[in-house]
């Protein structure tokens, strides 16, 4: 396992920031970590790169003990800090230089990462003279100049435009097929777009840690139909995977399935068997965006 945190909870004072968390996650994957503000998640990355430690639990990178062992866990990870902490007076490469003479890395990683995170034409430029989506380039560039295997980030998209987002996704993916990326966010889309899995947190408990494909497919379906003519109720509930059925206009119907298939086949055939025709068929899934506010609210 790249990751592996077992049961940690961290309490400040007298709030339980952390209730019991467990979760692992493999080499490679790219997992969106969501959650409303205040959810815990800046204290769970701050607990798995070793900057704070947990009041109970466990937490390994790459099988090494980070509540043991920060300092060599820290080589294998990249963390990008909320607010992306840069010296806004340093010149682009000249921060990178500073970073790798501390931290020991080869000068060579330099242009690598620079040209990884396309940061190029910008590299001459004082820090505080590029866009926010480009500062965010080289807090990126800095988290993986020591070559790490695991990256963290904390709300790497904040505060960005659409375009910058784009391109800042993007990376992240990029950056995720040879690294194991956990990256915290609160807009499910950017989940939808980048992560392989997600794991959502809300006051400190852990309430979903699936795949995405796995949290699409067990959603319901639901399925506006209108047909040419009146139908019966007890014609429609004839329809297999059913679970409501609301009559919202004439010839109009509101269908709700608990299915993995696609009903709109079904309804067809349906449709075929029953001489009925079907004027227009639409379907109003909920978006995994509307998931996250119902699971996530109280
Ligand atoms: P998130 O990153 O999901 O927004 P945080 O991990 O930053 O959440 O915070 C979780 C909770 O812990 C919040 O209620 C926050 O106010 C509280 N908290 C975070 N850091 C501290 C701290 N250093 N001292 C006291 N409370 C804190
Ligand atoms: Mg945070």
């Amino acid at each position: 396992m790249s990751i592996k945190v077992s049961s940690v909870s961290k309490i400040y004072k007298t709030q339980k920031a952390l209730n019991t968390i467990s979760f692992s996650a493999e080499k490679g994957q790219i997992i969106g970590f969501l959650g409303p503000n205040g959810a815990g998640k800046s204290t769970m990355m701050k607990i798995l790169t070793g900057f704070i430690k947990p009041n109970e639990g466990k937490v390994y990178v790459d099988e090494i003990n980070v509540l043991e062992n920060p300092l060599e866990a820290q080589k294998t990870i990249g963390y990008l800090p909320e607010h992306n902490p840069l010296y806004l007076d340093m010149y682009v490469r000249e921060y990178l230089q500073f970073l790798a003479s501390i931290f020991q890395v080869d000068k060579n990683q330099i242009e690598t990462c620079i040209e990884k995170v396309g940061l190029i034409a910008e590299a001459h430029k004082k820090i505080n003279q590029l866009s926010k989506g480009y500062q965010q380039r080289v807090g990126l560039a800095a988290a993986i100049l020591h070559n790490p295997n695991i990256l963290i980030l904390d709300e790497p998209t904040t505060g960005l435009d659409p375009n910058q987002l784009i391109e800042i996704r993007a990376l992240i993916k990029e950056l995720g097929k040879d690294k194991t990326v956990l990256f915290s966010t609160h807009i499910m889309q950017e989940v939808e777009a980048v992560c392989d899995r997600v794991i959502i947190i809300k006051k400190g408990e852990l309430i979903i840690d699936k795949k995405i494909a796995e949290l699409q497919k067990n959603q319901q379906q639901i399925i506006k139909v209108i047909f040419n003519t009146k139908v019966d109720k007890v014609l429609i509930n004839q329809l297999e995977n059913l679970v409501s059925s609301i009559n919202i206009g004439k010839n109009t119907w509101q269908l709700t399935f608990n299915s993995d298939e696609d009903m709109r086949s079904k309804i067809f055939d349906f449709a075929q068997e029953n001489s009925l025709k079907i004027l227009e068929l639409s379907s109003k899934n909920k978006t995994l965006e509307s998931l996250f506010t119902e699971l996530t609210s109280d």
